[in-house]
């Protein structure tokens, strides 16, 4: 069995059977890594042109900090004039292809993902300390996301309507027409699939793109670069741009010819590129996916067993670093006391350690501010009554935990996992942590607990678990969030997929209306033309 015969999303895998042929291929795959580290790439425009780079980023092992994995040349800002003039002409022949040809070539881009995902999924479990599920979920959807648009595209018939007519001979289409040059500025945790994801659903519109990676993880972003240019992108059509996101994505964003903006990020960040957005010549289209603060409510009747794994599996997945994470558990008086215990029992089995290791549940995370986020949170949730309900001491083979509750001998960016009793209104149940730390609180009705659940800025993902119908679908009504789960066991808030779950934040979580892995993603990259002709 081919040890890439696999689908492994966020909440399944196809064939469980062929694990061991999966983990034999991923350990080769990162033994193969290791043994042509530390190359140094030079920023290049197009495909091959170097220019000298304006300093470096290095692409760090957060599992373990000692290993340099690559260095990469920082994008000079000078250069982005022929960069972007690059774009604009390579994407006059594209837009002006046809939407099939376009559909076609994307889907290439998804067959070559699909035939390396393997030393993509090793690379991303290197550079970002995902585990080897993660990775490869993170790799898959890439692939399912083109696949995807290509499909939403052709169902669309290229997006082209007839409209009514007024006069006789009057005849009139609606045609969707591409910007020109998109910026795509990706955040470091799903450095694959959201890259991909948001290219091409550009480039499936028309559009040319240029990426700029997070600077956590520009090998990645290197890596999906070599891929579109063996796909046939054209030269131009998809380059990369690294370098830091204040001076090099900045500049990008300002840059006169760039026709609009795909974010996915922070809320700050999606805040400042907005406004300069909207402060040129004219108002740039700007596509924004944003931050989330997402809860679970568990009801009286919910299956205990099934509500305690999806909230684990949601709060600690990732070390907490998804914009879907679970870190406000809202539970019912009535049965807090049994699911708790249940909760902090079922999360003891999960291993924190070096993400390449076969036994991880949880890998670091991304880098030392995060480390000292986490340090700041466990301090806090003492405070205003806070209460730590349970600090992670499991690890993988070979790692302890030492007195003061880290792990020992680990020289990685590790955060222990967390779970605090918390009021609802304590800052840390209001603020996005990006880390693996649940704040718990407890509701009377389920009234209250989707008053507890709504009252935050965010509005990305909620769940709930509840064995009765008139209670989920009052949840489902009152709950002011994009992405809404009941009953999930494999994810509470979390999973998302392509075509399954659209992902559209509402409230501070996004500004785009129609969210990523959704029906109506790719129409969004374009803008309407009507062309009305009198015959007669
Ligand atoms: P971030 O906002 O720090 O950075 C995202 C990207 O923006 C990076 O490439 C960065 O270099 C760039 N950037 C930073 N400042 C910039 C500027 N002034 N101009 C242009 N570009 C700039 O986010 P992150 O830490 O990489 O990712 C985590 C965040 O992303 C979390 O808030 C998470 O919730 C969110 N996220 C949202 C979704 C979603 O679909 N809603 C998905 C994944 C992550």
């Amino acid at each position: 069995m081919p040890a890439d015969n696999f689908k492994i999303t966020y909440t399944t895998t196809n064939s469980p059977a062929n694990l061991a042929a999966m983990n034999d291929g991923f350990d080769a795959a990162i033994a193969q890594h290791r043994t042509k580290l530390h190359q140094e790439f030079s920023p290049v425009i197009g495909y091959g042109k170097k220019v000298a780079a304006w300093g470096h980023l290095d692409s760090i092992n957060p599992s373990n900090t000692s290993e340099m994995l690559h260095r990469f040349g920082s994008f000079p800002v000078s250069a982005l004039d022929e960069m972007v003039s690059l774009a604009m002409n390579a994407q006059r022949s594209w837009g002006a292809e046809s939407w099939q040809n376009r559909v076609a070539v994307v889907r290439r881009a998804a067959a070559v993902i699909r035939e390396r995902k393997m030393q993509l999924a090793a690379a991303v479990c290197l550079e970002v300390g995902k585990n080897r599920f993660e990775s490869l979920g993170d790799v898959e959807e890439a692939a399912d996301l083109l696949d995807y648009y290509a499909a939403q595209v052709e169902s669309c018939d290229g997006y082209f309507s007839k409209l009514m007519s007024l006069l006789p001979g009057e005849e009139t289409g609606s045609f969707l027409r591409p910007y020109g040059v998109f910026a795509v500025i990706a955040p470091f945790n799903f450095p694959m699939a959201l890259a991909a994801g948001m290219a091409g659903a550009a480039l499936l519109g028309g559009n040319s793109v240029i990426l700029k990676p997070s600077e956590d993880t520009p090998w990645t972003g290197e890596l999906l670069l070599g891929v579109m240019g063996d796909a046939g992108i054209p030269e131009g059509l998809f380059q990369v741009c690294q370098g830091p996101g204040d001076t090099v994505g900045a500049a990008l964003v300002a840059h006169r010819d760039i026709s609009g903006v795909a974010f996915t990020g922070s809320v700050k960040t999606g805040m400042a590129i907005h406004r300069k957005c909207a402060s040129g010549r004219w108002i740039k289209p700007c596509l924004m996916e944003l931050g989330g603060k997402n809860g679970a409510i568990i009801m009286p009747s919910a299956n205990i067993d099934a509500a305690v794994e999806g909230c684990i599996k949601s709060a600690f997945g990732l070390s907490g670093q998804k914009c879907s994470a679970l870190s406000r558990i809202i539970v019912h008086h009535d049965i807090k006391r049994e699911f708790t215990a249940r909760l902090l029992e079922f999360a003891a089995t999960w291993k924190v350690g070096d993400a390449t290791a076969r036994d991880c549940n949880l890998g670091p995370v991304i880098n030392a501010a995060s480390v000292v986020r986490g340090e700041r949170a466990l301090a806090l949730a003492k405070t205003r009554g806070g209460k730590i309900l349970y600090r992670h001491e499991t690890c993988s083979a070979g790692m302890n935990v030492n007195v003061d509750g880290n792990l020992d001998a680990a020289s990685g960016h590790y955060v222990m996992p967390v779970i605090a009793e918390l009021d609802p209104n304590h800052e840390l149940m209001r603020q996005e942590l990006f880390l693996p730390f649940a704040g718990l609180t407890t509701c009377h009705s389920l009234d209250e607990a989707l008053g507890i659940l709504n009252n935050t800025d965010f509005g990305l993902t909620a769940g709930v678990f509840s064995n009765e119908d008139t209670e989920i679908l009052q949840f489902f009504d009152e709950a002011e969030a994009g992405v809404l789960y009941a009953n999930r066991k494999t994810g509470a808030t979390t999973g998302a997929w392509p075509g399954v779950q659209s992902f559209c934040g509402w409230k501070a979580s996004g500004a785009s209306g129609k969210g990523g892995c959704g029906p109506h993603y790719v129409a969004q990259f374009m803008r309407e033309q009507s062309r009305t002709r009198m015959r007669g």
